[in-house]
């Protein structure tokens, strides 16, 4: 309880009215040399994207979206860094097309990726779809063909931020492994640590079936072994866990146990999700439920989360479905959210800034409120 109490404190909410020049937040440090890092979790409808900027200019690109031309990736990447074209890494969490799609858009549009294309290891992929947006684009870049990314490896944010890999395929970081065939069991998860602030990023990865919550699918249990190998190796501690963290594939009951959650203890959920989605049904109920400490289960395991401060969804997902059926009914009592942009100096605060831009009929408008969110941290460990 003494969390809850703590976190019920250390955050305060304004609002405003965004201009045009909204993406281009303050990059301030304390010494002159370090900017903050960045984390944009872009609104592209279902499969989202999320640009990483660490507080040295390294640019990791995470998941491309499904949504091309006008109001898509390409046009907030422009928005955000001004010009500047050059991508460091692109990362593609697995081989679905609501994560690839948009990578074809984006190279067309004159961004090159200078180090990496990575995906996860697992059986190649032959779908016209596939080839065409991705495997047949990535040679086109001064990075060259995608290559699966090493589980452990370590990509370098400056001033002390880094993204460990902390599984892909199943092969988790510690050497342990989970057996996976489920192609949203491969995506690749990350682990952000800078300083005072984590954030773990991992696409539609698994989370295993959980009768407290009443969580059904045939998805592996990947997120938990991730999550104790994490606090095993000491990157998250029991006690403040991770500040933010993905809620996986788009608010599905596939992912995000309560038996991860609890390890994790986050403070923060962001959702991907598209409107509409009546055939996913994204983000679930219960999966929303448990985070915001909404359910009515008693079980043990389930009654262990942690309710968050804030859930965020990108957009409405669900809605004005009429195919609403028991047992997977939707939820919106995330805030609705548009683009959400994290920044922090990795010590005393991480600000959130949402823009309320929607999808509405194949465009990006300004429809919800924008908002600025500014969390304390936990704890001062390392500064
Ligand atoms: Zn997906």
């Amino acid at each position: 309880m003494k969390k809850v109490a703590t976190r019920l404190f250390t955050f305060s909410v304004s609002l405003c009215f965004l201009s045009a020049s909204f993406y281009n937040f303050a990059l301030d440090s304390d010494d002159g040399k370090y900017n903050k890092l960045q984390i944009h979790y872009i609104n592209l409808g279902q499969g989202g994207s999320t640009l990483i900027v660490g507080p040295d200019g390294t640019t990791v690109l995470y998941d491309f979206g499904v949504k091309q031309g006008k109001s898509g990736l390409v046009d907030y990447l422009d928005s955000v860094l001004g010009g500047n074209k050059t991508i460091n890494y692109a990362i593609l969490s697995h081989r679905d097309k609501d994560h690839f799609v948009g990578y074809k858009d984006l190279i067309e549009a004159g961004y090159n990726i200078t180090v990496a294309n990575y995906e996860p290891d697992g059986p190649p992929k032959d779908s016209p779809l596939y080839v065409d947006n991705w495997t047949n684009i990535t040679p086109k870049t001064r990075a060259g063909i995608a290559r699966s990314i090493p589980v452990g490896l370590t990509i370098a944010l400056g001033n002390g931020a880094s993204i460990l890999v902390a599984a892909a395929n199943g092969k988790i970081f510690d050497g342990t492994s989970v057996k996976v065939s489920n192609e949203n069991d491969r995506s690749i998860s990350l682990f952000l640590d800078y300083r005072n602030f984590q954030y773990v990023l991992d696409g539609d990865l698994g989370g295993g079936e959980e009768t407290c919550s009443g969580h059904e699918t045939s998805q592996m249990d990947v997120q938990t072994e991730v999550a104790k190998a994490l606090l095993n190796a000491e990157k998250i501690d029991d006690e403040n866990g991770v500040e933010v963290f993905h809620v996986a594939h788009h608010g599905s009951e596939s992912s995000t146990p309560a038996r991860y959650v609890s390890r994790l203890n986050p403070e923060v959920g962001l959702i991907s999700v598209g409107n509409p989605n009546c055939s996913y049904r994204h983000p679930r109920k219960d999966v929303v439920s448990m985070l915001l400490n909404k359910s009515s289960g008693d079980d043990e395991v389930c009654s262990k989360v942690t309710p968050l401060i804030h859930v965020f969804q990108t957009d409405y997902g669900s809605e004005k479905c009429s195919n609403e059926t028991v047992g997977r009914e939707t939820d919106n009592s995330g805030i609705i959210s548009g683009d959400i942009i994290l920044s922090t100096d990795g010590q005393t605060e991480y600000n959130i800034k949402t823009t309320g831009m929607l999808w509405v009929k194949g465009r990006k408008v300004k429809k919800a409120e924008s908002q600025t969110f500014s969390m304390k941290m936990d704890k001062n460990k390392d500064v």
